[in-house]
Parts: structure tokens; sequence; C-alpha cells
């Protein structure tokens, strides 16, 4: 087994402030809140390009309190039925493997949950989670998420998808990873041979940027694709980084052209200290709306995951009430309201 990478492929903290042009303070003091963790190639990356900083540059916003920050953006803590599963669908359900990342995105909402709170599960947690899908057969999909699963090494990856294929009712698996965006080395042959035994495996990547998808990049991708694993991309539109129909459509139009199937193109997620990456709904329709008519390569749908824990729904689909004030009528009656929170 390859070793795990080692804190050299980490940029230091002062190598960090130099290149992002942060103090020190400001980087204690966002670390505090969400860690801060570049990769040094990706470092590397964000010198050339203000999309790829702007997701990880440590900011002083982030220690500011916004009226629209929500506690549990998309209740994610609320609707866990055990500790590291998360289950808003009857039919699926998010793993949470791990809390580590590579990198940690500023406008990610988990950092609405405290880092240092959130633990990582232990064997006896992994032994109610295979218990709770057992138990409830209807359960068809297994998604890893966390943090970042491909943070585990490949061993302790490979232990978690074998459990997985013991359980007959699930019968698909899925990786949300950033890994091959902002640390493709972490890729190696030993990993796609894991995620090539087993269940039927899709990996969803995440890629926010054209400035992301380069050479060492699209090599990654290709050895999962070769192994004959399904490899798409979610986004999410983020002020500052991607808020431009052209942006978005360079970028979906090259993720097409590496084979890539668009699934998500997320409306931002309103965690305490992420309000300086968000973007109003009418924006984010008017924006999708542009690539619509521009783009030549079939689109992700944009979506909400709605605070109320409901799940994702087709931003274009929603009756706006008011000036801020949102509500989506479910297929089966229910209504979820939204205020937007986005300028
Ligand atoms: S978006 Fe993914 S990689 Fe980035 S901080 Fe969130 S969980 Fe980690």
């Amino acid at each position: 087994m390859p070793a795990p990478p080692t804190q050299s492929v980490f940029a230091p903290r002062a190598e960090v402030c130099t290149a992002l042009n942060v103090d020190s303070q400001t980087f204690a003091q966002a670390h505090a809140r969400f860690p801060v963790l570049w990769p040094q190639a990706y470092l590397d990356a964000a010198l050339g390009s203000s999309a790829i900083a702007a997701m990880g540059k440590p900011d002083m916003r982030e220690t500011l309190v916004n009226p629209a920050d929500l506690a549990d953006p998309v209740s994610d803590l609320a609707l866990r039925p055990v500790p590291f599963l998360v289950r808003k669908h009857i039919d699926r359900v998010i793993l949470l493997t791990t809390k580590s990342c590579h990198f940690y995105c500023r406008f990610c909402f988990r950092r609405a949950e405290s880092h240092r709170q959130a633990g990582n599960p232990s064997r006896t947690d992994w032994a109610l989670i295979f218990d709770y899908l057992r138990a409830n057969p209807e359960i068809r999909e297994a998604i890893l998420s966390g943090g970042d699963p491909l943070t585990l090494s490949n061993q302790n990856l490979a232990w978690i998808l074998e459990q997985l294929d013991q359980i007959p009712s699930i019968q698909k698996v899925r990786i949300h990873s950033r890994a091959p965006v902002h640390f493709p080395q972490r890729v190696d042959a030993e990993l796609v041979s894991v995620c090539a035994q087993g269940k039927p495996l899709r990996l969803v990547c995440h890629f926010n940027h054209l400035d992301e998808c380069q050479n060492e990049n699209l090599r990654v991708i290709q050895m999962f694709q070769t192994a004959g694993i399904s490899v798409g991309n979610q986004a999410v539109l983020l002020a500052g980084v991607n808020d431009s129909p052209a942006d978005q459509v360079a970028l979906w139009s090259r993720l097409w052209d590496w084979q890539i199937w668009p699934h998500y193109l997320h409306h931002p997620d309103r965690a305490p200290g992420n309000a300086h990456f968000r973007v109003s709904i009418q924006k984010g329709l008017d924006i999708y709306g542009q690539m619509q008519k521009s783009a030549q390569v079939p689109l992700p749908s944009y979506v909400l995951d709605l605070p109320d824990g409901s799940g994702k729904i087709p931003v274009a689909e929603m009756d706006q009430l008011s000036n801020c004030a949102y509500q989506y009528r479910h297929p089966d009656g229910r209504i979820s309201t939204y205020q937007d929170g986005g300028v």
C-alpha cells in the first residue's frame, strides 16, 4: 500500500499567507472556525487563478454573523438516525466517513458543524451504520461523503466497500470527493482498483471552475473511467468564483469533453461564515438561463438543498411570494418555504 500523504505535500502556513496575501491573525481566526489546509500544488495553481484562490483564502468575513445564516443549512445535523448517517430519502443515505479533507473549501456547508466536535466513525459506529442499513432494506444506495472519503486510506475504504458489498439491499454506491480536483496525487492504481470492486460505484467529483481542469486532473479521472467507473460532477454557484454564464459554460463544456456527466449545480447553502460566497436566487436563475441559451453541451440541474431537510429541488420550480420569500410544492403536496439569503 502506498504511504499516506505526508505533511510535506501540504503548504506551510507561512507560505499560504504569503501566496494569498493573508495576515497571520486572519489565518488563525479563520482556521479556528474551519481548518485551513492547502495541498502545495493547488496553492501553486492559486497563484495564477483568482477563482482557486478565492475558494480557499482565509477571510475575516468567515467570523462575521449574517442574519441569513442557518445553524443547520440543509438539516444534515438533524436527520441522523444513527451517528454519521444522514437520511433524507427513502432509498438512499449519506455516510459521513470522515471529517477530514485535503483542502477545506471556505464555502462548504460542513463548516456549520464544529470540526473539533465532528469526530470520525469508530468501528462501533460503523457496526451501527451497517445494522441500520440491514434493518432498512428499502435503502438502495450508500453515498460516501464526509469530509472527503478519499482522505481515508485505501485499506479503510476497501473495508467499508466490502461491508456494503455484504448487504444485499444496497445495490449501488456513490463516492463524493473533491480529491481528484484539488489533490489528484491521492489517486493511485490501488485506490481505483478498490473502487472498481464490489457493487457498481459512481464517483461524483466537485470541479467548480475551468481553472481546476488541468492535465493531472484529467489523468486521474481517466484512471477511474478506464476501470469502468462512471464519473460525474457537481458544482456550487459561488460569488467571486464562478458566478457568470461564461465561467459556467466553460466549466461544463470542458467536463463534457472529459466524459464527465453533469450532475448538479448547487445554489449556495447558508452556512455560518460563507455569506460572501452567496448569490441570490434571482441572480442564480439569470445565470442558469443564460447558460441554457449558450451551452452546446448537457447542463447540470440547478438545485437548492432545502433547509427543512426535504432534499434538493429545482430552483426554477420555486414560486416567488415576495422579494425574498419563495415556496416549493413537492410532488406529494407538501410545501417548503425558503427565504433568500443571497445578494
Ligand atoms: S466541499 Fe468537500 S472537500 Fe471541500 S470542505 Fe466541503 S467536504 Fe471538504
